[in-house]
């Protein structure tokens, strides 16, 4: 019998596959005096031989696909377990200690990494991360538990997990993963958005999928209905291979409107832009038609390595992003890490609130030096093209001050030097803290823009945390509270003669939208695949009966009222 579960739908599309769980088994051991000593032995030797084979596969694999470098971890992997030092010490304990395999491996890995941990010699401390990665290898085999790793995926499958951090999400290859369905989080935690710019049907929240669905479980993700099918029966199958097939062709109508301006029917234009969290999303940005880059989420550079990006290394993704865009408008948002983008290698300590902590620029004021670093790389990448600047979580009028003026020292160092710098960046904020949308009128006579980040400001407004599902009916973009604050930046900024964006994930959203129009709204970014659907929207209203629509929503008194009354008038042959 198959399963139906409701969670939220993350990123749009169906996925038909079997199930790779993911989920890091419980290796921890304890330690007993054992009798039959060879059967642990062999216990052991089979584990060994079994992690090599294994790391003899993904070696190769990776030596073909990314070539000798990265290849090399898995060399030095396999050095560990042919070290006999390594392996005799593990021997040693069974034989003579009476061990459990398991403790013994446990007991010497531990030894080694911390014996390699305490070396002053750089090459030998980072042999303690490949010891430890190893050691767990093996040690899986010996508890005969599965050991799973996403690098490792080599076959069409939907993966299914508890959560999916965003690293997790950024190793994911879109060959083989047609989908993902985890137990909890929002549509605005940070792998949904990275699923959407990565064109991976996602549902997230679903609570019990992973209890529901075991490795090679079929599975259907609807991304578009927010559904998730187990074990579906054949008529489901092909239900869903058509409803597959649909979408399909409606990406197929959407891609003709690739190179046309974004054009109400009634002529009025905006700006349709697309968020990216590396360069490598380019690609999609540019076959979806978006008129700019509304927002890069420059955090994805600093995450998945052990060190900060270097200058240099930032001044090339930023230089390529703008080069790319051939003089579109690129707004580049500085670091925002914290909330659920951690930088383990930054050492901060563990918070009780982190969307409500030490985070984007909080912590980057604090840090000078490293934001010093990524502003004069941003500056020098202003010469290639049309970049803007954009500071994160700005609360206080002081906070844009202070990192206003280290931009401006920055700029001028650099000038001193004869280093070549634009002449008119823009530089904006961030509104996604209710006290800035309040004061916007104030912040709009210092700020050249502003982009409204409604995934916060939602979150922050009904204090409703972005990645709970048990509260994620709080996420309502369509309360008039959150209609009257967009409305309040809007007005403010366009009383200073500036522009107003979002780059929320509300921007996207096809009930958002007309009310967004009506708002004034100059600049929509949202994640690639979401701008030729919202561009096909917008040609067919007029800005005058959006500017109507949004009057009355404003007035009313829920989010079910405005959202019931927005697609009676605009949604009754509904997109998607
Ligand atoms: C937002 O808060 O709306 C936003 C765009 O930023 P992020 O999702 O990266 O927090
Ligand atoms: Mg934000």
């Amino acid at each position: 019998m198959s399963k139906t579960l409701t969670g939220i739908g993350a990123s749009s599309g169906i996925a038909i596959a079997k199930a790779f769980l993911l989920e890091t088994p419980d290796l921890s051991v304890e330690k007993t005096t054992v009798n039959d000593v060879s059967a642990e032995e062999e216990k052991f030797d089979n584990a060994l031989a079994k992690a090599k084979g294994e790391l003899e596969k993904i070696k190769e694999k990776t030596l073909n696909e990314l070539g000798e470098e990265h290849a090399e971890i898995f060399s030095a992997h396999l050095l560990v377990l042919s070290d006999p030092e390594f392996v005799d010490a593990i021997r040693g304990k069974v034989k003579d200690e009476k061990s459990n395999a398991g403790y013994a491996v446990k007991e010497v890995s531990d030894m080694f990494v911390s014996m390699f941990e305490n070396m002053d010699n750089e090459y030998m401390k980072e042999r303690a991360a490949d010891i430890r990665d190893v050691s767990k290898r093996v040690l899986a085999h010996v508890l005969g538990k599965k050991l799973v790793s996403l690098a490792e995926i080599d076959e069409e499958v939907v993966v299914i997990a508890d959560d999916l951090t965003p690293s997790d999400t950024a190793q994911l290859n879109g060959e083989f993963v047609k989908g993902f369905a985890t137990d909890i989080g929002g549509r605005t935690s940070h792998s949904a958005i990275m699923a959407r710019s990565m064109e991976i049907p996602a549902v997230v929240g679903t609570k019990e999928i992973t209890s529901s669905a075991d490795f090679d479980t079929m599975v259907i993700v609807d991304g578009i209905d927010g559904t998730v099918i187990v074990d579906p029966s054949d008529d489901e199958v092909s239900e869903y291979k058509k409803k597959q097939e649909d979408f399909a062709e409606k990406k197929k109508e959407w891609a003709k409107l690739v190179n046309d301006p974004t054009e109400s029917k009634d002529g009025h234009h905006v700006e349709l832009a697309a968020n990216i969290g590396t360069p490598n999303d380019l690609e999609g940005v540019i076959n979806n038609g978006a008129e700019g880059i509304g927002l890069y989420r420059t955090e994805f550079l600093y995450m998945g390595r052990d060190e900060l990006p270097t200058e240099e290394e930032q001044y090339e993704a930023y230089k390529k992003v703008v080069e790319d865009m051939d003089g579109k408008p690129v707004v580049i948002r500085t670091l925002d890490i914290g909330g659920d983008k951690e930088l383990p290698y930054l050492d901060l300590p563990k918070e009780m609130n982190p969307f409500l902590g030490f985070r984007a620029i909080r912590l980057c004021l604090e840090k000078d030096d490293m934001f010093r670093t990524q502003l004069r790389a941003l500056l020098r990448a202003s010469a290639f093209g049309n970049l803007k600047i954009m500071f994160p979580m700005i609360a206080t009028l002081d906070e844009f001050r202070q990192a206003k003026a280290i931009l401006t020292e920055e700029k001028e160092k650099l000038q001193e030097a004869g280093t070549d710098v634009s002449d008119d960046i823009e530089v904006g904020i961030m509104v996604e803290i209710p006290s800035t949308a309040v004061m916007a009128d104030t912040f709009a006579k210092e700020v050249d823009f502003f982009s409204i980040g409604t995934n916060d400001l939602i979150q922050y407004t009904m204090a409703a945390d972005r990645m709970n599902e048990q509260v994620s009916y709080l996420y309502q973009p369509y309360n008039p509270a959150i209609l009257r604050l967009v409305k309040m930046v809007i007005d403010a900024a366009h009383k200073e003669g500036k522009w107003a964006g979002m780059c929320g994930e509300m921007a996207g959203d096809e009930v958002a939208i007309p009310l967004l129009l009506g708002l004034g709204l100059d600049e929509f970014s949202m994640s690639a695949t979401s701008v030729l659907p919202a561009r096909s929207q917008i040609s067919k209203l007029t800005k005058k009966e959006a500017e109507e629509v949004a009057e009355k929503a404003l007035a009313m008194e829920t989010a079910e009222d405005v959202k019931a009354f927005v697609e009676e008038t605009f949604l009754q042959d509904k997109a998607i």
